[in-house]
């Protein structure tokens, strides 16, 4: 069933205007590849300064800087498993990305979020078992909501791959 709060985009990331867009980084918060480097580009060196000041996250955790340049006014930064094998704790730590980024988009008063496919690039994460995370996890903090924080999210996908496996999914 199509949910009315949730939206599935084909678009870069780096130009949204929304409330904030969720960076897949990693540990350092130094920036890097995919979606990271791309945001850290657009968003200018404001934001590595924020990082950096910030120090580091951990896995499953989430932090929040400004946008720098971006028309969205937050970028919350968290970092996705790394796949190994998928006995690790995986799914776990996955579905904490997504639970811990809605929660602190929720402190700041954020009501409106975008989402990449968090562990599908560079960290391996098989995308079908990703997606149904991020949309599963995601459906449930929205329903689960006392009063309703959060009015939009968006699972942003830069490739027909990941926006036919969202649509799919939203679907079902
Ligand atoms: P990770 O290191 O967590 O594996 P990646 O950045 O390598 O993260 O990939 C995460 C997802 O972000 C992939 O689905 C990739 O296609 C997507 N992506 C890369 N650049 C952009 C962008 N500018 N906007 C939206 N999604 C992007």
């Amino acid at each position: 069933m199509p949910h009315e709060k949730i939206d599935v985009i084909q678009e870069d990331i780096t130009k949204l205007e929304v409330d904030a867009i969720v960076n897949a980084a990693n540990k350092k918060l130094l920036g890097g590849g995919g979606v990271d480097g791309a945001i850290h580009r657009a968003g200018g060196k404001e934001i590595l300064e924020e990082c950096k000041e910030i120090g580091g996250c951990e896995t499953g955790e989430a932090v929040i800087t400004t946008a720098g340049k971006m028309p969205a006014r937050r970028v919350i930064h968290t970092v996705g498993p790394v796949w190994n094998g998928g006995d690790n704790n995986e799914d776990r730590l996955l579905e904490n990305c997504y639970r811990n980024s809605l929660q602190l988009a929720k402190e700041y008063g954020l009501t409106t979020v975008a989402f990449p496919n968090i562990s599908t690039g560079v960290y391996s994460f098989p995308k079908e078992r990703a997606a149904r995370i991020a949309v599963e996890t995601v459906e449930q903090f929205i329903n689960e909501a006392e009063e309703p924080s959060i009015t939009k999210v968006i699972f942003i996908c830069f490739d027909q791959e990941n926006f036919d496996l969202y649509s799919g999914l939203l679907n079902e």
